[in-house]
This record gives C-alpha cells, structure tokens and sequence, in this order.
C-alpha cells in the first residue's frame, strides 16, 4: 500500500499529499462541485469516484499516443500515484465549439463551430478569477518561456486531436476542456508534462445526436442529474468497473444530486 505523506496543496476538486518516494504525489479526488469561482458550491456522491477512473483512461491513453502526463498509476478509487510537478500557472483552454466565457465576452453565437481548435490561456490565479491573457503577458511575467508555450500548445493540439476522436468515437462531442501543465526533472532531463486530471468536471462534452450536456454545465446551469451524467460518458468510455460499486443507469433517471450547502 502506498502510504500518503503531507498534504501539499488543497484545491476545489481534489487534494494533493505527498507520495512516498521523492518526486512523486498522491492525487485525491473529492465530491466537491464547484462553479463560478467558488460562488456555487455543492457535494455530488461518487463524482469524485468517476473522474478518477475517467481521468486515469484518459491520462493512459495519452501516455500511451507519446503524450507525456503526470500520472504513475491510479491506487484506488480516488486516488493516483501522480509525478510531481512544479506547475505553470496558466490554464490551456482549447475549444472546438463556441460557448461559456467565449460567447459570453465576444457575443459569440452558442454552439457555433469554430474552423479550427482555438487555444486561450488563462492566468490560474483564483482571486483574480483566472483572467484570460496573452503570450506577451506570460512572457513578460515569466511564467513559461517562447519554447515551452511553443511546445505547450503542440501538445494542446496533439491531445485535442486524440480526444475529439475517442469521444466522437462513442457519439460525443469534445467542445473545449481545460488543461494544465508542469516542469519535471527526470533524471536530470528538464521535461514537461500534462499534469491535470482530464474530466468532465474540465471538459464540455455533448451528446452528438441531441447535444445533451454530459459534463460538470450540468452543475453550473442547475440542469440536474450531473452524477448520471458523468457515468454515462464512463459507460460509453466501457470504464464502469465493479470495483467502484457504480452500476450503469438510464440517463436521467434514479439519485438526484444531493445540495449540501
Ligand atoms: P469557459 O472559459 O467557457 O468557462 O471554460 C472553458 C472550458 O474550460 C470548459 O470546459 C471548462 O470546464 C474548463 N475550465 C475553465 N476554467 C476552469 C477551471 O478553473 N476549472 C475547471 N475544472 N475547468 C475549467
């Protein structure tokens, strides 16, 4: 068994502890939901459960395409054996479908397609509420250099790609996701890698045919039925796994998400 060390960092979703070998972390995930920069805030039993077994196939499946990430291995049903990184402040947000904060600050028509993948950056800073800004921003601030955004935004592409086939693959829609990454010194290789969980906590996935939302929207516009779902997009990934006690339902139906304000 692994053993957890200090916790290192608390954020909205999930906790960060100290692995047992140096350079590494134990990544766990929480059922806390959160939206609109901490203002709405809720507990959904199990999402926890879900976007780590989501994240883990995800994260796999990209290591396994030559896209390096932080994960190591999952550990249990909350929580990863992840490499540990010294993050870079900017969150990637790589969208193939206009909506959210795009329609909301260009007047964007909703659900507009865009020609190619559009890539943002967003400075993580939560008392600012994660403004969005520009290459010359992270330069003149130092928070990645020419080479690194350069390389960065090859890999945003790159894992946009694989995605938006996996998904289109079990009739869902990749609209945009969010992620982040991190410096990694491996054996004294400088190296960067993917180091966020992949989720629809942090990506927008639609329904190909009635473009239902399948992804944490349902929370943020109080659509209802986020745990189901989150476990049918598992379901369609054919991620269910008896071991997380998380039997299929019918979309829509049975459990109602529990508001413990
Ligand atoms: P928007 O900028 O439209 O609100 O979000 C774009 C995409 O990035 C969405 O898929 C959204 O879930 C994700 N995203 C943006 N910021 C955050 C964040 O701070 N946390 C999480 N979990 N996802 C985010």
């Amino acid at each position: 068994m692994i053993k957890k060390g200090k916790k290192l960092h608390e954020g909205k979703a999930k906790i960060l502890y100290a692995g047992q070998e140096k350079g590494t972390a134990i990544q766990h995930f929480k059922d806390n939901a959160t939206a609109y920069n901490n203002q709405k805030k809720s507990i959904i039993e199990g999402k926890g459960i879900l976007n780590n077994r989501i994240s883990e196939h995800i994260l796999f499946n990209l290591n396994q395409i030559g896209i390096e990430t932080h994960l190591i291995k999952r550990i249990n049903m909350r929580e990863q054996l992840v490499k540990l990184v010294e993050i870079i402040p900017i969150e990637f947000i790589v969208r193939n479908i206009s909506t959210g904060s795009l329609t909301k600050r260009l007047g964007i028509e909703d659900g507009t397609v865009l020609d190619k993948p559009l890539i943002e950056f967003c400075y993580k800073n939560d008392n600012l509420g994660d403004p969005l800004v520009a290459r010359e921003h992270i330069y003149a601030f130092g928070w990645a250099n020419d080479v690194e955004l350069d390389w960065i935004t090859k890999q945003c592409l790159r894992i946009n790609d694989y995605m938006q086939g996996m998904f289109k693959g079990i009739g869902i829609k990749l609209v945009d996701f969010k992620i982040e990454f991190g410096r990694f010194n491996e054996n004294g290789k400088k190296k960067i890698l993917l180091a966020d969980e992949i989720s629809p906590d942090t990506c927008r996935l639609w329904d190909a045919t009635s473009d239902k939302k399948l992804d944490k929207d349902r929370f943020r516009k109080d659509l209802g039925n986020l745990f189901e779902a989150y476990q049918e997009v598992a379901r369609r990934l054919n991620i269910l796994h008896e071991e997380t006690n998380i039997k299929p339902v019918q979309f829509g139906k049975l459990r109602s998400i529990k508001n413990r304000k």
